[in-house]
């Protein structure tokens, strides 16, 4: 491993370490790629549900909107490896995409296969030396400074290690949170560890009733300690332990957090978000009016799916079988109320092994953001989620990855970086 070149070991073969490998090798750099499964890019693989969902089109500010976690700090790595960039590369590289509702961009192809093939194929061309199967266990420093790795296997040396574990979540795609014990080894803090994009548990019997059944177009209201409070308008779905979906998702950084900080959780679902009170009551009306010859079970299908019928009456205390004609004033209030106010005790979240992505790992506030070098340690630099950093779905977390995997691999192989 002497060529005169400078040596780079890159830990973890997934979304981050795969580009900072390829472009530190393409930069003229010696590079080790170690990865502890026996096939590169195992989380890659299953993203977007194995469409990835690669990248956003929006604009560079919107990106950081959409990063709860730390989103500041990517501005610099977003400079010099944006999601334009991104889809530049990928065309040098022969590979096209598609941009879908919202900005989402996947491959044309629609596999995240074609991608992980797409990173073997860069590595081989640009003479990365994969290592397999052999995870490193602690990153070598010697005089202060990043020295090399020691895996399952012996030592190797290395002028600069970048760090590009991942988070902690789907542990069978490699990412059990390794990253985390080895920087913090070197003194780096690790900000506490929770899911983020994650299914949320609900006591609520009826969610379990519901199970399967999905929502569009509602309001999910989630709130903690009175004055807390967080809303989202989408799709949603009720799961066996609770609820799942687009909406649910995203507000769930939030619910983990207050769940952490020991807050009461309760939330609250619209089923007519767009409808006034009074305009709901007149379409009920309606309704009722239509089908006054039957019993509320069978009245109010056209307001809402068939399985919340059931539902929604047990909480405005109508018996299904009433007949509409008997139906008070007072009922008709309940039953108004209970369409825009469906409660929910949210008990938990999802383990973090579940989630997509981990809120939470190494500090930014010790990581350079302009080269995503160590402030604590010479020649060790950091990409991907195994920092502090997590943003919505969108196609974020992985231009995430990428951008600090980019600039990692520049800063490491002496260009553009404040290499030592
Ligand atoms: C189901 C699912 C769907 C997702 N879909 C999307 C999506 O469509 N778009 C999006 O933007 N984001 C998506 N994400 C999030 C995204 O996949 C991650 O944020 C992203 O993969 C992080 O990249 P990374 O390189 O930091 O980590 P990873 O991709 O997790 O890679 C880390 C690599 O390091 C290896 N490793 C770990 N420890 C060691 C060790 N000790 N030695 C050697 N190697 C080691 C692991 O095996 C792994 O290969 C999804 C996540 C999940 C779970």
């Amino acid at each position: 491993m002497n060529s005169g070149n400078k040596q780079i070991a890159v830990i973890g073969a997934g979304v981050a370490g795969l580009l900072a490998a390829v472009h530190a090798a393409e930069l003229g750099a010696d590079v080790h790629l170690f990865e502890k499964m026996d096939r590169i890019g195992l989380k890659m693989g299953i993203t977007g549900k194995g469409r990835c969902n690669l990248t956003n089109s929006a604009p560079i500010g919107e990106f950081i909107a959409k990063t709860p976690g730390n989103g500041k700090f990517l501005y610099s790595a977003y400079g010099r490896f944006s999601n334009t960039d991104l889809l530049a590369l990928l065309r040098r590289w022969g590979m096209e995409t598609v941009t879908e509702r919202g900005g989402r961009v996947f491959p044309k192809s629609e596999d995240a296969q074609e991608v992980r093939r797409l990173f073997m194929r860069k590595l081989e061309e640009a003479g990365v030396t994969l290592h397999l199967s052999d995870p490193v266990h602690h990153i070598l420093t010697e005089d202060g400074r990043a020295a090399g790795v020691e895996t399952s296997r012996g030592t190797w040396a290395a002028d600069a290690v970048i760090l590009a574990t991942g988070g902690k979540s789907y542990p069978r795609t490699g990412s059990t949170g390794d990253g985390y014990r080895m920087a913090a080894e070197l003194g780096h803090t690790v900000t506490a560890l929770r899911p983020a994009l994650i299914p949320l548990v609900c006591s609520n019997a009826y969610c379990r009733e519901l199970q399967g059944l999905s929502l569009r177009n509602v309001t999910l209201t989630v709130a903690a300690g009175g004055r807390r409070k967080a809303s989202l308008l989408g799709e949603m779905i009720f799961t066996h332990f609770g609820i799942s979906g687009p909406i649910v998702l995203s507000l769930s950084d939030q619910v983990s957090l207050w769940l952490s900080q020991g807050y009461a959780v309760t939330g609250e679902i619209n089923l007519k978000p767009a409808l006034s009170e009074e305009v709901l009551d007149r379409r009920i009306l309606r309704d009722l009016a239509k089908f006054h010859l039957k019993q509320m079970r069978n009245a109010l299908q056209e307001l809402m799916p068939h399985r919340l019928i059931d539902v929604i009456l047990h909480m405005s205390d109508i018996p299904p079988e009433l007949p509409v004609s008997e139906l008070t004033r007072r009922q008709r209030a309940n039953l108004r109320y209970a369409v825009q106010h469906m409660p929910l005790s949210i008990t938990n979240t999802r383990p973090i092994e579940e989630a997509i992505v981990t809120a939470g790992g190494i500090s930014v506030k010790e990581i350079q953001s302009s080269t995503m070098e160590s402030k604590l340690v010479a020649g060790l630099y950091f990409a991907g989620e195994v920092m502090d950093i997590h943003a919505f779905t969108g196609g974020y977390n992985l231009q995430a990855a990428f951008s600090t995997g980019w600039v990692a691999a520049e800063s490491a192989a002496g260009q553009g970086g404040t290499y030592r």
